[in-house]
Parts: structure tokens; sequence; C-alpha cells
């Protein structure tokens, strides 16, 4: 069996045409355009090239975007005050703090500064209590766009083995608990799990976040699995792979996610969906203009 490579880079581009389009009908029916402000602090070169794609996707589908950008001797303080004020600010619908901070923040601080209805990420306590219960409000980036390659793929997730291996606050855990709420049974593996082969074998839904080029190989691989491979790791080639051996894996799963163009292309896409909800539930639970035929009656 060769798996079907699921095109990341076309599904993020339909559900892009799709941004631009709820974006349209906000300008219509509200005439505003929805607003995310990115904060960025210090000059870390990878950040700087996220913050970059960020900026480019918000402009692509005509979100109003601001970047904020501090010297890394920032205090803490100004940042947070920064945050506050856009909180309240009526043009902004997301907030999003790029991580990492220079190691002088608590990143917890920080995020817990962010109106809850704006974090766009997904990260401020509120929301991740949210997630634990089922009632998301914003889902984190990452495995929402996981979420949505397999609701495009129609990969039954009810009652399905779903195992994640890897169990950060950013992609694993997240990926874990939306799976859960879409009722698979979930095992989560980190890099203390013994034997790790024993739990992956089980997978009929294998997401693999943990950073470790060819962690997977295919005799860990459940014959006609789907693999989403989150991993993104440079060689000293400078080849990018995931977290998967690719030729090998692509031999024994149904479905199986590229790097690059898998997982990657989603994440920043699903950032742009969540600002776009985020103005329109702001915008719908406004005070409207009275109609006139309201002001007649
Ligand atoms: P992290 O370092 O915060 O967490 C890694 C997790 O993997 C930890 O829970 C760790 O215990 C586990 N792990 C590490 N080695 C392991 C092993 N040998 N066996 C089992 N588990 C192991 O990383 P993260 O931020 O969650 O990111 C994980 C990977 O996903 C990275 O390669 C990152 O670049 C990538 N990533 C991709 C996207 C995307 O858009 N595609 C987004 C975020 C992260």
């Amino acid at each position: 069996m060769s798996a079907k490579l699921i095109d990341g880079k076309a599904v993020a581009a339909a559900v892009r045409a799709d941004c631009k389009k709820r974006v349209q009908s906000l300008q219509d029916r509200y005439g505003r355009t929805p607003g995310l402000a990115v904060i960025m602090v210090g000059d870390n070169p990878a950040s700087e090239v996220y913050v970059r794609n960020k900026i480019g996707a918000c402009r692509d589908v005509g979100i109003r975007s601001e970047k904020l950008l501090y010297p890394a001797d920032v205090s803490q303080a100004e940042v947070i005050e920064r945050i506050e004020a856009l909180g309240s600010d009526p043009n902004t619908d997301g907030i999003l703090v790029q991580l990492p901070l220079p190691k002088s923040f608590d990143i917890k601080t920080v995020l817990g500064a962010i109106n809850a209805a704006k974090d766009v990420d997904g990260f401020h306590l509120y929301n991740v209590g949210g997630l634990v219960i089922g009632d998301t409000v914003f889902p984190p980036c990452t495995p929402y766009g996981v979420m949505c390659l397999l609701e495009n793929e129609n990969i039954e997730v009810a009652g399905a083995n779903a195992v994640v291996v890897g169990a950060s606050n950013i992609v694993g855990k997240p990926m874990a608990l939306m799976l859960m709420q879409r009722e698979a049974t979930v095992s989560v593996c980190h890099a203390r799990t013994r034997d790790l082969a024993e739990f992956t074998k089980l997978a009929d839904i294998l997401v693999v976040a943990a950073g470790q080029p060819n962690l997977i190989t295919a005799p860990m691989v459940k014959e006609g699995a789907t693999v989403i491979d989150v991993g993104i790791n440079r060689l000293p080639n400078g080849k990018l792979v995931g977290d998967c051996d690719f030729a090998g894996v692509r031999e024994k799963a149904s479905y199986l996610t590229p790097v690059p163009g898998g997982v990657g292309p989603m994440t920043v896409t699903m950032l742009l969906v969540n600002t776009i909800s985020s103005a329109e539930r702001t915008l719908s639970q406004a005070p409207q203009e009275p109609t006139a035929e309201a002001l007649r009656a």
C-alpha cells in the first residue's frame, strides 16, 4: 500500500479562500475589517520568519494586522500594558504574543494578560479550560489544522484509536483533547514513554509532534493507519523533514502528511480563521443600529 498524501497546501488554500469571503462579508455587513495584533519581543530570526508569514497571510485574506516589535530589554510591564490596551481596542479582534519570549519574561503572566475573547492562539488559561470541557472558544492553531485535515479527508475520528506522540501545551495536549472531544480513544506518549511502538502500533490515527527525525518507522505503524506528521526538523544537510521515516511509513499507512506541505500550511491558516471568528462573534453581539422599521414602531 502507498499512502494517500494529504495536501495541506491545497486544503489551506481552500480555507483561505473562504476566509477572504468571510472578511468581505464582515466589511459589507458591519463596515469593519477584522484586526490582528502580533507582539514580538527581541530579534529571534525564526520568530521573525513566523511573524512575517502571519502578517503576509493576513494581508492575503484582507485582515488588518499590526506588528508590535519590542527590543529584548523592554520591561515586561510595558508589554503587558500594551496587551491590556489592545484588549479593549474595539478594532483589534486577535492578540498574539510570538513565543519564545526573552528568559526574563514570565510567559504565564504575559499570556494571562491577553483578553481571553481575543486570544486567537488559544493559550490563555480560560481557553485551555474551555478546550478541556469541550466548550472551545479558540482552538490552538496547529491541532485545529490537523482536525481540519482529518475532516477534509472524511477520516472517521469517533471510536478510532488515536495516539498522540508529544505532550506539549502547544501541540500534543490540545491535540489529544480535540481528538477526545470528537470521541476518539486517545493515548498520549512522550519522551518518558517506555515502549513507544507498543502504543503507536494500536493507532488508527497517529499524530506525531515530538521534533525527532525518524522517530516513527514503518514497523511502528498499523497497516492502513492515518499518520499526521506535525514535526519540523532541519537536518544538517539543510533538508526539512518531519518525525516519520517518510518513505517507510508511506508504504504502511493509508494517509500521510508530507513535511513540508502537510500540517505546516494549516497552522497560520487556522490563525486567520480564529481571528475572523473572533470578529464575527464580537460584531454579531454588538448592539446594532436600530432599523428604520424599529424606529417607526
Ligand atoms: P516540544 O519540544 O515542546 O514538545 C515535544 C514533545 O515530544 C514533548 O512532550 C516530549 O516529551 C516529546 N518527545 C520528545 N522526544 C520524544 C521521543 N523520543 N519519544 C516520544 N516523545 C518524545 O515541541 P512542540 O512545540 O510540541 O513541537 C513538536 C514538533 O512539532 C517540533 O518539530 C515543532 O517544530 C513542530 N511544530 C510544527 C508546527 C506546524 O505548524 N507544523 C507547529 C508547532 C510545532
